[in-house]
């Protein structure tokens, strides 16, 4: 009898690990030990890699001078992204371009040498100096408080723009450009014009109800607006890689830029309609046009429901 107590309060005791685990690594296995990070590698030119896998999808472009960087994932996975690389050139990184400010786009950034320069959009620089955590999402317990303050300032923007920026020339040339408030106020679209390959980031992240960062500057009145004029400057590009999907397309682009302002204007016209908040968030349902959209979770359709509320005069 004492024997199985001791036995049931072991097994409690090692359950109890196991959800701790879980919570503070979201990719434990079975096992309770942390899986290892692996980086997953999908070739999209011979000089430009998507790399997928512990946090947002990452670009990886081989120039001349060293390899780009576009966004470099969750804390700890910088060394892992790293090491993908040595996988595929022999050149140094030279530069970290960061989409926006979320930890799981800019958190691996620390890992890299210092000397590597860091470019990002100018409000997306103010953000990273303060990492706000993001409207609706609640940090993990271990997740670190502002990354960059904990690493002396490692892994900070020294360079911004505002509205568009060119870097490097010809065939290697990078287009920067902002194009206004959506998943956050400093969303940068990343275009590698030769090879046709547009990096969206998070305001693009899927075919999905947007995480609209209220607390970053997000909105979402202006993001269908802001993903039209991307979908519109996207002159040429045939691949565009989504902050947490598959490689999409200029069309796709445009279709979710449509779907972000219909579900605006929904919500504006219950407003005006004398309707709730909950009256919206309780009878939304995807349009049917739009296929392969993920229904969203309750919270996160109430979430941005009042947020276009709030943002609607
Ligand atoms: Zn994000």
């Amino acid at each position: 009898m004492k024997r199985q107590m001791v036995l049931g309060i072991l097994f409690a005791a090692g359950a109890l690990t196991l959800t701790v685990n879980a919570l503070q690594q979201p990719q434990a296995g079975a096992s309770g030990q942390p899986a290892p990070r692996v980086v997953e590698v999908d070739k999209l030119k011979d000089n430009l890699f998507m790399m997928r896998g512990g946090g947002g999808n990452s670009a990886v472009f081989i120039t001349s001078a060293g390899v780009v960087v576009v966004d470099t994932k969750n804390p700890g996975w910088g060394q892992p992204l790293l090491d993908k690389i040595k996988t595929v050139t022999d050149k140094p990184v030279t530069m970290i371009i960061n989409t926006h400010t979320h930890g799981d786009h800019v958190s691996g950034n620390v890992e890299f040498p210092a000397t590597v320069e860091v470019v990002t959009q100018e409000n997306t620089a103010k953000n990273m100096e303060a990492m706000r955590p993001a409207t609706g999402i609640t940090p993990a317990p271990d997740a670190p408080k502002n990354i960059f303050k904990e690493n002396g300032g490692r892994g900070m923007p020294k360079r911004t723009f505002k509205d568009n920026l060119t870097l490097g020339k010809g065939d290697e040339r990078i287009e920067l450009h902002y194009y206004g408030r959506g998943h956050t106020n400093g969303d940068a679209f990343v275009v590698f014009p030769a090879l046709r390959v547009m990096h969206a980031g998070d305001i693009f992240s899927g075919k999905n109800v947007p995480l609209l960062d209220a607390n970053n500057g997000g909105s979402g009145v202006e993001i269908g607006k802001t993903l039209g004029k991307a979908a519109d400057g996207a002159k040429g590009v045939e691949q565009i890689i989504t902050g947490h999907s598959t490689v999409m397309t200029v069309a796709d682009l445009r279709e979710y830029a449509a779907f972000n302002n219909e579900f605006a204007a929904t919500v504006q016209a219950a407003k005006k309609a004398g309707k709730t908040p909950d009256d919206v968030a309780n009878t939304y349902k995807i349009p049917a046009q739009y296929k392969g959209y993920a229904e969203p979770q309750a919270a996160r359709l109430r979430a941005n429901v009042q947020i276009v509320w709030d943002e609607t005069k």
